[in-house]
């Protein structure tokens, strides 16, 4: 029997819009298929040992709380993040945590802060929140029966920009993503994912999550071929609904 081990990093403290439902979606698509799951919460002062983990989440968090955890991050489990990614690690970030995976982040008042330079990517604050559901497409993903839009929400200050060695995850059809200029969301690097959608990522968007899984259990086991399909009835309504109101 497979099994995968998750872990939510700072739980407490980046947990905005709903992001723990991105764990909820990944857990429960592997339940329905037999998939064991063990999703260990790790915070401030907690060990981090990034080994014992299959994919590791970072949820999204404001200005505040990203200050409020630096010194951990950085000087505590900083050195074991950078190593797994390196190491073909899955990650998913969100928002705040996608911006803690670059390498600084210039606040809109002018504050520099330092993050944990995993990936390269910067982030510089601007005065005018990008709020909004928005629609961005992945190629990855299109097969015959997906054309690899996803639907997602967004609420940052933060206009991200990323360096050459790191693609992005998708093309912006509406909405902003990682700056409003450039036309793409998110970021890609090794097995990193980072979007700017936050809690209805993985739920509304099934195909990505099963992507993930997917990655994960390649990396575990040597005989994973693919996931067995399961009724997405629902998460396609939701996804197919939401993306018909923001195209209008
Ligand atoms: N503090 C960051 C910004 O506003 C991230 C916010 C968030 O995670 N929603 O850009």
């Amino acid at each position: 029997m497979y099994e995968l081990n998750i872990c939510h990093l700072y739980p407490d403290l980046l947990n905005l819009y709903g992001d723990r439902g991105n764990i909820m979606a990944l857990k429960m698509r592997c339940v329905w298929r037999g998939i064991n799951v063990n999703v260990s919460n790790i915070s401030i002062g907690d060990k981090f040992d990034a080994e014992a983990y299959d994919i590791i989440f970072l949820g999204g968090g404001q200005d505040y709380e990203q200050e409020i955890i630096q010194d951990d991050l950085l000087n505590q489990k900083g050195e074991e993040i950078r190593n797994a990614v390196k190491n073909d690690k899955v990650f998913l970030a969100i928002c705040g945590g996608y911006q803690l995976l670059g390498s600084y982040y210039k606040t809109w008042d002018g504050k520099e802060i330092h993050f944990l330079n995993a990936l390269d990517l910067w982030t510089i604050g601007g005065k005018e929140r990008m709020i909004g559901n928005f629609v961005f497409e992945c190629d990855f993903l299109k097969n015959d029966h997906y054309d690899g839009k996803i639907v997602g929400f967004e609420n940052h200050s933060g206009r991200t920009y990323l360096g050459p060695g790191v693609k992005p995850l998708g093309k912006i059809i509406k909405g902003y993503g990682n700056n409003g200029e450039d036309g793409f969301e998110g970021a890609i690097y090794k097995n990193v994912y980072c979007s700017y959608s936050h809690g209805s990522l993985l739920p509304k968007n099934p195909a990505l999550a099963d992507h993930l899984i997917s990655v994960a259990l390649k990396q575990k086991y040597k005989d994973f071929v693919s996931l067995s399909g399961i009724d997405d009835e629902f998460e396609n309504l939701a996804h197919d609904t939401t993306i018909k109101r923001i195209m209008g």
